[in-house]
């Protein structure tokens, strides 16, 4: 077993960064796992643990030591345009789920590895003072000076809520570097996983685990919205999209049955989660985001007063404190998700794997992936060649898919007379919406009142009840090519005899998108079962 270490630069575009094919983000280590080697060694548990701590350390200093140097001194790089530039590299973010957070930081684990918040204040309503490199490592400087014993310097730092298995961070010399700040947001492991799971878990305790069913199987189907006919009792192991289609209908289900109060608890929650994961911020994005923070903090104490949680010291929940002064420092979340990597995982890591013979594989997984960087630097190097000596321009680079749609060939129902599909259709004022819709095209468009006094030109059309399209996926999403169906089905039809009309959202100007609704089709739907 061995956990990979990726490397990528903060001024590559993220659109880029996370996808495998564009080596933006490389694989820089494999680090060991040496809990398997210490098994039968007859150390205690916490030896084992303190051992893996401090090889994790010695390993990353070793891996990072050129960025010392570099830091200090500058290096030269060569640009994607061809010119060699003088760069001061630092480490700015250091991505990672909540135990290697406190590794990395040298924080005792259960404890914020960003503040000095104990792991018994972890719910209060404002964070503790920063965690600063010098005053991390003062106290192990202290610890050392007044301990004679492994065993005092470890109970001194662990007192301190410093990981008292360290004795040399492996940051120690970076420049301009405060690892504490470098801890990023993590919206899969702290927010789905985290908040996400505990507010499911809290559901099921309010309306017990079949009234929460029974709500689910009942919602409609809806476009964008997973429809879990079984309810979400009889899943066991749930993956992370299902938990975020979870979270999608999560607050409709409640409505009716827990108190007002208890629903804008949640809904503070929910909000936050959404405004989190906005790929884009201006500083009304940021204060709404303050402004759910806020909320929650104010009525958390109802999940305590319920016997939700004995008291909510949660280091996923005290997370969310950190959320909006990363995103300052940073950008957004999707820039740093620890999603990102999963997926790299299974390029890196999995597939090396499976190209192996499972013999002394580490040497051979190297050599696979040099092998797999060097075929496609040197594809690069053709593609290159090829433009040049043809004289075309670069192509430019295109980070989002055109969005497409498909509609049948041919029409389910041919040249319908426009009172049919007024009244058979559900469209009232469909004739009337139609002009003001035409209108708008015209050079010199009139008033819509004196659009309605025009004849329109025809009066059958051909409709079609469906059509799918490949949304914009979610920066933290996949790259996979989804495909989603809107349908708009008449009553009375063989397979809907109730008719099916799913809710969309049009976006009509670049407006829209500065709020972060481009990608978010999926949040809007849900409202319509609030
Ligand atoms: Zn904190």
């Amino acid at each position: 077993m061995a956990y990979p270490v990726y490397l990528t630069l903060g001024n590559i575009p993220k659109a880029l960064r996370r996808k495998p094919s564009k080596q933006a983000c490389v694989l820089i280590a494999y680090l060991p796992v040496e809990t398997d080697l210490l098994k039968g060694t007859g150390l205690s548990q916490q030896q084992i643990g303190s051992r893996h701590q401090r090889l994790f350390h010695d390993a990353m200093r070793h891996i990072l030591a050129p960025l010392i140097d570099a830091g200090k001194n500058g290096i030269h790089m060569t640009a994607g345009n061809g010119e060699v530039c003088h760069v001061f590299p630092i480490l700015a973010c250091y991505s990672a789920d909540f135990p290697e957070q406190c590794l990395v930081a040298c924080a005792k684990y259960g404890t914020c590895p960003k503040c000095q918040s104990s792991a018994k204040s972890l719910n209060s309503s404002t964070p503790s003072l920063p965690r600063t490199q010098q005053w991390t490592l003062n106290v192990m400087a202290e610890a050392q000076k007044s301990s004679k014993t492994i065993n005092q310097y470890y109970n001194t730092c662990m007192s301190q809520d410093v990981s008292g298995s360290v004795y040399e961070p492996f940051w120690k010399d970076f420049p301009y570097t405060d690892i504490h700040t470098t801890i990023t947001p993590d919206v899969l492991h702290q927010l789905y996983q985290g908040v996400i799971a505990n507010l499911i878990d809290w559901c099921q305790v309010l309306l017990t685990p079949k009234e929460l069913d029974a709500r689910v199987r009942a919602l409609p189907p809806a476009f964008g919205v997973r429809h879990f006919k079984n309810g979400f009792s009889i899943l066991s192991q749930i993956s992370g999209p299902e938990r975020k289609h979870m979270a999608h209908i999560l607050l409709g289900c409640l409505v009716g049955k827990v108190s007002g109060k208890a629903l804008s608890t949640f809904h503070s929650l929910l909000d936050f989660l959404y405004l989190a994961q906005y790929k884009a911020h201006d500083d009304d994005t940021l204060a709404y985001m303050e402004e759910a923070l806020r909320t929650w903090q104010n009525s958390k104490h109802l999940i305590i007063e319920l016997g939700l949680h004995p008291d909510l010291n949660i280091p996923k929940f005290h997370s969310l404190h950190h959320y909006i002064q990363s995103i300052k420092f940073f950008g957004t979340t999707d820039n740093y998700n620890t999603e990102m990597f999963e997926h790299f995982h299974i390029d890196f890591a999995k597939e090396g794997w499976r190209a192996l013979n499972k013999r002394d594989a580490f040497p051979q997984m190297v050599n696979w992936l040099s092998r797999r960087e060097k075929i496609s630097m040197f594809d690069n190097y053709l593609d290159r060649m090829d433009s040049m000596t043809s004289n075309s321009q670069f192509e430019p680079v295109s980070f989002t898919k055109p969005q497409s749609c498909f509609i049948a060939k041919d029409p389910p129902y041919l040249r319908r007379p426009l009172s049919t599909i007024e009244e058979k259709h559900d469209a009232p004022n469909f004739s009337r919406h139609l002009k003001e819709f035409l209108n708008s095209f015209l050079e010199n468009p009139t008033t819509n009142r004196n659009a309605h006094y025009y004849q329109l030109p025809f009066d059958r059309l051909d409709v079609w009840t469906q059509f799918k399209f490949q949304p914009n996926n979610l920066s933290d999403d996949s790259d996979s090519e989804e495909t989603d169906t809107v349908k708009a089905i008449p009553k009375n039809s063989p397979h809907e005899p109730n008719g099916r009309f799913d809710p969309v959202v049009v976006l009509r100007s670049d407006e829209a998108e500065s709020t972060g609704m481009e990608g978010m089709i999926y949040i809007f739907n849900s409202i319509l079962f609030y």
